[in-house]
């Protein structure tokens, strides 16, 4: 495992982070006994940071017992967020965070995220608030060692947020298509250059990178000297600039920890070629050319009050152009549950009160893409085919 300094702890951190989002499941619950052992191997192997959330539902519980059944607090440092669109008043902080650390079965945060502050005007409420005061005092009992934000907002604004505290850290979407997008390789460039270690989080943009390639993009990458898949490209490209810190990954399975163990072993600075880096314009050129909707799947949005699965909805209409027409419709019939006539979720049931955009980190206008998805997906033919099918299949 490689580690990079974090100048303004002294902390050591593995370049590779462990994303705790997307912990494997079982349904709907958190497998304990595969997440379990997933991050067991994960520090065995060196990786010591491990990124949750007040709002990744169960993460923070299943990780604090795992934690404490294996009396590993002190191997690790723990990155939590505070969801600071709760906190209406300055008691709510400290009830959010006691739930927090209770939660964990720890005493302390080493790395406290304000969770997505996107612009300064909610910094200046939380000020207001009292929330600098708030810091202060748990820096100084030790409850929280690092303050730091996890960013989705503009560049202009990430230079404000930049500017307005003497921050620790910070956490931003970054990937080799996400140069001139959100902070940016000119955000990551300026935070490095306050002395402020830079946190990675979607560096495959939502596994897009990973399984979402299209096929171009796909034949480039094998096509290439070196022999390796596109997330390990994707971490590649990280990890060979200096200013990037950690990269979290939301490894969920062992296929992919021993993809990412390996990687973290041997990856540097400045280790990409020329020809390498060619690579990635053309990838990125034909990755631009067939991704019309830029959803992660992240879920933020949902639920929806009409049960529209907005992520699928966006996923299938992409494959439709990345795959083709046909896989895509598929995937679409599936996800909008379009044969069943007392379960159907189309996007053309959205009754636009507009309560996913609020909660959208891409800031993608929800509605009228779902509107340019259904004018695809949804084509003059489209209920009589369903109709055909669904009397054919009796
Ligand atoms: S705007 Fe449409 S898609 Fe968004 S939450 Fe409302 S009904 Fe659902
Ligand atoms: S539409 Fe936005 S909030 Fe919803 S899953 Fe996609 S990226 Fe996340």
């Amino acid at each position: 495992m490689q580690y990079r300094l974090d100048p303004k702890s002294g902390n050591k951190l593995s370049i590779l982070g462990f994303g705790c989002m997307r912990f494997p499941r079982n349904l709907s619950q958190i497998d304990l006994n595969k997440t379990e052992k997933l991050i067991l191997k994960a520090i065995e192997n060196g990786v010591n940071y491990f990124d949750t959330a007040y709002i990744y539902g169960g993460s923070e519980e299943a990780f604090g017992t795992i934690l404490h059944k294996n009396n590993i607090r002190d191997k690790i440092f723990i990155a939590t967020k505070l969801p600071y669109v709760k906190c209406q008043r300055y008691e709510d902080l400290d009830t959010l965070f006691h739930t927090q650390l209770e939660r964990l079965h720890t005493d302390y945060i080493d790395y406290y995220l304000i969770h997505n502050l996107s612009d300064a005007k909610n910094w200046e409420r939380l000020c207001e608030m009292g929330i600098k005061e708030w810091i202060a005092e748990k820096k100084d009992t030790g409850e929280i060692r690092q303050i730091g934000f996890s960013f989705h907002g503009t560049y202009d604004e990430f230079l404000s947020l930049l500017d307005a505290y003497d921050w620790d850290f910070c956490q931003i979407q970054y990937n080799y298509v996400n140069t001139h997008y959100q902070a940016g390789t000119a955000g990551l460039r300026k935070a490095a250059e306050k002395g402020i270690p830079v946190i990675i989080m979607e560096p495959l943009l939502g596994g897009k990178l990973a399984n979402g390639l299209p096929q171009k993009a796909v034949s480039l990458f094998k096509n290439a000297d070196v022999r390796l898949t596109p997330a390990a490209w994707a971490f590649r490209w990280l990890w060979n600039q200096k200013e990037v810190s950690v990269v979290l990954s939301g490894m969920n399975d062992d296929a992919q920890l021993n993809e990412n163990l390996e990687l973290a072993d041997n990856s540097l600075p400045g280790m990409l070629t020329n020809d390498e880096n060619k690579i990635y314009d053309a990838v990125t050129e034909a990755f631009r050319a067939s991704y019309k909707i830029p959803c992660t799947g992240c879920n933020y949005c949902m639920p929806c009050p009409q049960n529209i699965n907005i992520p699928a909805c966006f996923s299938a209409y992409n494959m439709s152009y990345t795959v083709g027409f046909l896989s895509g419709i598929q995937q679409y019939i599936t996800s909008t549950g379009s044969t069943n006539p007392n379960a159907n979720h189309s996007p053309s049931n959205c009754i636009k009160c507009g309560k996913c955009e609020k909660h959208c980190p891409q800031h993608i206008q929800i509605r009228d893409s779902l509107n340019t998805v259904t004018k695809r997906m949804e084509p003059f033919w489209f209920k009589s085919a369903l109709k055909l099918f669904v009397k054919l299949r009796g």
